[in-house]
């Protein structure tokens, strides 16, 4: 068996969604929506089902999805976007994520990533053959110190990750702060990797600032995002990149041998949602924002304390209180976890699987439930205190 599996776990997001399910909690843990997508979207598949196509799409990602999501990108970024050289359809930003490293990556070639971090990172960077460095966001604001990341990029760097808006921390990058990694990027000829997922739920008066968009900055950034939340299916697995001609060209032969295309008729379904215009964007930011907001102000009624998130839908609880008392004496965050989708029901994913440094204080919890959901999940853990 291969060395560099055993170099990461399974992805504790997913395990906390199977033990949720296996005990019948509520699952607050891997996050996606518990609401359906939009009904034009599902009006689409639905018509797709009889008229197809079926077949697979060209490698890259049907025509329509590319050329929507050239013209969306484009305009968010303020350039001319070749649908056919500079996008890439993939399963997910799952996908993208590995495809973006496998593009890029050499056997021992160092990769910055913040920590905390989405967990695949870690595992993407090993099966690429590189090797993770870590620059700490420090709470409570995550920030990171400049002087830390200036001596990090020092280390043979191929790339640095940047998950804007940041899961799990919630953090939206300022674009002071994205120029300043944009400019040691190109000061070290390494790339800038960017996650994108979250680029729809962001909180006023945060803004989300493309690092693509930035000066000189197109030819050095591999953007990955996906659909998964901003149109509510994560279930269709469908991510994209889009870069450079050059780059775009290696990634292209990269998915095509991962997995040679996304599911058709869920590409040409999901074009009408990439298609909306800017009145869905507010709706679904207004959306999330009450829920946020909703969600941030109970837990404070209740006395737990938590992040606010400056994006996303994540918020991490801070245990400390209770793992200082007799009963969680020298207990981890996963087994609280554990313990808490059992009496408490509700599943939340321990902290220490998104840290380099040992944490062990913080749970993340996500909100994109359904306000009788929320209120039920909020009643179960008023019973912690
Ligand atoms: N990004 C979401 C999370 O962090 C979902 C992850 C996934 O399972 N693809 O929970």
């Amino acid at each position: 068996l291969s060395d560099r599996v055993d170099l990461f776990t399974d992805s504790v997001i997913r395990r906390m969604t199977r033990i949720s399910d296996a005990y019948g909690a509520i699952n607050l843990s891997q996050g996606f929506p518990d609401f359906d997508p939009p009904k034009e979207i599902l009006d689409a598949l639905a018509n797709i089902t009889y008229t197809g196509p079926h077949q697979y799409t060209i490698t890259y990602g049907s025509y329509n999805l590319r050329s929507a999501l050239a013209r969306k990108h484009g305009k968010a970024i303020n350039r001319t976007i070749d649908p056919d050289k500079e996008v890439l359809v993939t399963c997910g930003g799952t996908e993208a994520m590995m495809c973006a490293m496998m593009t890029i990556c050499n056997p021992g070639d160092n990769v910055i990533i913040f920590s905390p971090f989405y967990e695949n990172y870690m595992a993407d960077i090993i099966l690429s053959g590189a090797n993770p460095i870590y620059v700490p966001l420090n709470p409570p604001d995550f920030s990171f110190d400049k002087q830390v990341l200036e001596d990090a990029f020092k280390q043979n760097v191929k790339a640095i990750v940047v998950c804007n808006p940041s899961n799990p921390t919630g953090k939206v990058f300022t674009k002071e702060e994205m120029e300043f990694i944009g400019s040691l990027a190109l000061k070290h000829d390494a790339f800038v990797i960017t996650d994108e997922v979250y680029e729809h739920i962001i909180y006023e008066p945060y803004q989300h600032v493309h690092m693509a968009g930035l000066q000189d900055m197109y030819d050095n950034t591999i953007t990955c995002s996906s659909l998964s939340k901003t149109y509510s299916i994560t279930g269709w697995r469908l991510g994209y990149l889009i870069g450079p001609e050059k780059v775009m060209e290696n990634a292209k032969k990269v998915h095509d041998f991962l997995t040679i295309c996304a599911p058709t008729p869920l590409q040409e379904a999901a074009c009408i949602g990439v298609n909306f215009d800017d009145s869905y964007y507010k709706k679904l930011q207004k959306m999330y924002t009450e829920k946020r907001d909703y969600f941030c102000k109970r837990l404070d009624d209740i006395g737990l304390k938590h992040t606010t998130p400056q994006g996303t839908y994540f918020v991490m609880m801070d245990i400390s209180e209770f793992l200082s008392m007799d009963i969680f004496k020298g207990w981890t965050d996963l087994q609280f976890c554990e313990w808490m989708i059992k009496k408490i029901g509700v599943a939340a994913v321990p902290g220490s699987s998104f840290f380099r440094e040992p944490v062990n204080n913080l749970i993340r919890l996500h909100f994109a439930r359904s306000r009788d959901i929320l209120d039920e999940v909020l009643n179960r853990l008023e019973k912690l205190v």
